[in-house]
């Protein structure tokens, strides 16, 4: 299948030159950046016109087990000594670092990952300060967040983040761990690792003593090691549901306490009811935003029939006019795809959406010469059968079905092996009460999508994975209670 045959071409974005980013990063452990054991380091390219960013290190199990190490030492050592009220100012102080680098962090998760600056400027990285400001309140409230339990901290946590909001995921990660008194040993993804770095660099200015969280970069094999470390006491996997199925049966038994946030497949429902043009742009936020590469996109769009026919119309009209280009260009709404493997799956899906019968609509837009890119892509006519309709795509490709009933719409919503969002759309406050209480997602948006708050908790049912990240029940993963 030769979509791009169709498209009309721009020059390749240019990368900005004035980001202070280092030619070569080292790995973060015990305090310091130092040369990976293994001598290995790897290439992070810029997804929007495949020049190269940074070399990182790659680590290995000689690596990590130096990092679990110092996590270890800092965990025996002083980190442990120190009231919540001291934990809670070392949180504190990240929180306001990040904000203070704001625009640099949003430029770098740009530049490595392809999303719109925009969106990085508004909502990654202001959210990931966010995390900070709110668990640091926690720290020192422990016995009060759950009383009579005697909250005490686990020890090491190995956390191991995906590509997609990469900052925001570790955000997720470790600030609920250092409040709740833990160290971590933090992977991010291959190919976004430059704000994991670029926010080591800001633990280091925060003073966190040496050891307390640790980031290690490199691929699978790297999160694997943190995996089956036998000084491990948690690990917290955000990333697809292949993975942490792997990751669970390698730490089946060994008494090491998990959460995983997991892959999704969203309902996105409009009810006749529904305020149209507000659902409109809850759809496409739904599944445009960060080019589609989000857990809880709403990918699945089911429409009540009676307005099929104005919600397509309203809706082709609406992605004809989304902006495709340059992820640093601030008009832009859709940027590039994370990485060449990513667009090929995609592709792939797409194709096979057009084998399966279903009628593939993309707007006409530049598409840059360079990088990775794959426009809009709307599937009508689409069977509850057809693979575009169940796996999850991971990109800007919304698969369309319609229902007449409430009870229809449940039925086909919940006929999924995942469980992670949904977003229903009517004027009826009792639908949407009797649609979040059927629904087995665990989050349910109400005319309204994507919307996040460090104090909700977020995550899924069945295959999108278990524990919860967020709120007060973010903690409680990351401590022994009684
Ligand atoms: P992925 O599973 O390929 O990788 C995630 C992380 O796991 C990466 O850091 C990777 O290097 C590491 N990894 C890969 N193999 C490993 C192994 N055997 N042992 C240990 N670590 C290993 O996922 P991805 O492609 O980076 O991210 C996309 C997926 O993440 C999607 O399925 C998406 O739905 C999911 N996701 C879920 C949430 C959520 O909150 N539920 C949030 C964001 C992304």
């Amino acid at each position: 299948l030769d979509l791009s045959s169709d498209w009309d071409y721009a020059p390749a974005p240019e990368s900005t030159g004035h980001i202070n980013l280092k030619k070569k990063y080292d790995l973060f452990i015990g305090g310091k950046f130092v040369k990976p054991k293994s001598g290995k380091y790897f290439k992070t390219i810029n997804p929007a016109n495949e020049e190269v960013l940074a070399e990182v290190a790659e680590a290995d199990e000689k690596d990590i087990d130096l990092a679990v190490k110092a996590a270890r030492k800092a965990f025996n050592g002083e980190w442990s000594k120190i009231s919540g009220k001291e934990r809670g100012k070392y949180i504190y102080r990240i929180a306001r670092l990040i904000q203070e680098r704001a625009r640099e962090f949003a430029v770098i998760e740009a530049l490595d990952g392809g999303k719109p600056l925009r969106e990085a400027r508004d909502i990654d990285v202001p959210l990931a300060a966010a995390h900070f400001f709110y668990y640091a309140g926690w720290a020192d409230k422990l016995d009060y967040a759950f009383p009579n339990r005697n909250p005490q901290a686990l020890g090491v946590a190995g956390q191991i983040t995906p590509w997609n909001f990469p900052m925001l995921m570790i955000a997720w990660k470790i600030a609920p761990a250092l409040a709740a008194g833990n160290c971590v040993v933090l992977k991010p993804a291959e190919t976004t690792p430059l704000t994991a770095l670029k926010l080591a660099e800001v633990i280091k200015d925060a003073g966190l003593p040496a050891g307390v969280v640790n980031i290690v970069t490199g691929y699978g094999t790297t999160g694997s090691h943190i995996v089956n470390h036998p000084d491990v006491d948690k690990i917290a996997f955000t990333g697809s549901t292949g993975v942490g199925k792997i990751i669970m049966k390698a730490i089946a038994g060994t008494g090491k306490k998990s959460t995983m946030e997991l892959g999704g497949k969203a309902a996105n429902i409009i009810f006749e009811d529904a305020p149209l043009d507000q659902a409109i742009e809850g759809v496409v936020n739904g599944i445009f935003f960060n080019q589609g590469h989000v857990c809880c996109a709403g990918s699945r769009l089911f429409v009540q029939e009676s307005v099929y026919d104005v919600v397509m119309r309203k809706l082709r009209d609406r992605i004809e006019a989304l902006r495709l280009g340059d992820p640093l260009d601030k008009n832009t709404d859709v940027g590039a795809i994370n990485s060449k493997k990513q667009l090929e799956t995609i592709k792939k899906y797409i194709k096979i959406g057009i084998e399966e019968g279903a009628d593939m609509y993309q707007p006409k837009c530049k598409v840059p010469k360079k990088g990775y890119w794959c426009p809009p892509t709307l599937f009508t006519n689409v069977a509850q059968s057809n693979i575009i309709a169940k796996e999850e795509i991971f990109g800007p490709v919304l698969a369309v079905q319609t229902f007449r009933t409430v009870d229809e719409v449940i039925s086909k919503a919940n006929n999924t092996p995942y469980g992670l969002s949904a977003g229903v759309w009517t004027d009826k406050g009792s639908k949407i009460f009797n649609m979040t209480s059927q629904m087995r997602a665990g989050v349910v948006w109400a005319n309204t999508y994507n919307k996040f708050d460090p104090t909700s908790p977020f995550g899924g049912y069945k295959e999108s994975g278990h524990g919860r990240e967020g709120g007060l029940h973010g903690l409680e993963p990351y401590l022994k209670l009684s």
